[in-house]
């Protein structure tokens, strides 16, 4: 199917980018989710705004004590960077397992934590990894915990006028480590997540004394398994202590049945991957 017929603009400035932003548009980085949903007339901008040829958004930067990851870094970048290797694992393996070479060659990180998909892998490993986004217009910056972007399927929290410039991250220190694992649609790693899960975990004289883990793929939007965490922290990260904890992946969050699972086996797949991705985080530390 074709799209609806639309205006495209391609700024060179982030200020152009912002003046032509509004209810009507929409911003166009990679185009690997965008111009799909396009095509199907899920959405009709009126206008595209395409920040692909403004200078100086697809570097990740070392600012001391966290890393920056551009607007317009590329999945492949962001899965293969020393810096996200070192500080944001679990952000680089999700990267890494997104879509084909072709999409990571293409799709960019942001696009993807603002695209908000329901399955979608990046989402969960920002996240576990205390990311913060950055977000811009014309009326100025403001910054958002990731925990509080993933508002609803297909919705963050940006607004219309935004631009999603960054999103950073704070630097792993001692003891510190994350990971992310999931279950993909066609089996194995490929492709979108039925269930996925990232765990950042800080370990300290022996026991672990704070703990993040995010779900992905079951149900309205990647979310925060805050009793996963409060459940880890104080224990020694024992193989009974992780199992222990994944138990409650789903104690809080909203799991839904989909055209992949039912709600049960969702359930069952977000403990699963819960356990699996504290117990490589903590390999890591
Ligand atoms: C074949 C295929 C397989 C895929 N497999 C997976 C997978 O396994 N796992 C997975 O997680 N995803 C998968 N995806 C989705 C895809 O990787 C991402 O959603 C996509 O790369 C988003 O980045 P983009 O730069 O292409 O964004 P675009 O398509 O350009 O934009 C997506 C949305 O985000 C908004 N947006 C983009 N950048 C910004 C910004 N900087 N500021 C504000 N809004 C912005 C756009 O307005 C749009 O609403 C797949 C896609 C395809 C086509």
């Amino acid at each position: 199917m074709y799209p609806r017929s639309f205006d495209y603009t391609a700024p060179s400035s982030l200020e152009e980018a912002y003046a032509a932003l509004n209810e009507d548009s929409k911003v166009m980085a990679g185009g690997m989710s965008l111009l799909p949903l396009m095509k199907m007339r899920l959405f009709s901008p009126a206008v595209v705004v395409d920040i692909g040829r403004i200078g100086g958004l697809d570097q990740v930067t070392d600012g001391g004590d966290h890393i920056e990851i551009g607007a317009l870094v590329r999945h492949a970048t962001t899965a293969s960077h020393d810096l996200v290797l070192a500080h944001a694992a679990a952000l680089a393996t999700a990267a890494s397992l997104t879509g084909d070479v072709q999409v990571r060659n293409r799709g960019t990180t942001c696009g993807s934590l603002a695209h908000a998909d329901v399955a979608a892998d990046q989402p969960a490993g920002a996240i576990a990894c205390g990311a913060v986004m950055i977000a811009a217009s014309s009326g100025g910056t403001r910054e958002i915990p990731a925990a509080e972007f993933f508002v609803d399927s297909l919705t963050s929290a940006l607004r219309p006028d935004e631009v999603l410039t960054a999103i950073r991250m704070p630097k792993a220190g001692a003891g510190e480590a994350s990971a992310y694992d999931k279950l993909g649609r066609r089996g194995g790693h490929s492709d979108y997540a039925v269930a996925g899960a990232a765990a950042w975990v800080r370990k300290s004289n022996g026991s672990i004394d704070a703990a993040r883990v995010a779900i992905t793929g079951v149900g309205t939007r990647p979310q925060l398994a805050e009793a996963v965490g409060e459940a880890l922290v104080g224990t020694d990260g024992s193989e009974e202590a992780v199992k222990a904890a994944a138990e409650r992946a789903a104690d809080e969050i909203t799991v839904l049945e989909d055209l992949y699972g039912s709600e049960e086996y969702k359930r069952h797949l977000a403990k699963v991957y819960a356990a699996r991705a504290v117990r490589q985080a903590l390999a890591a530390v």
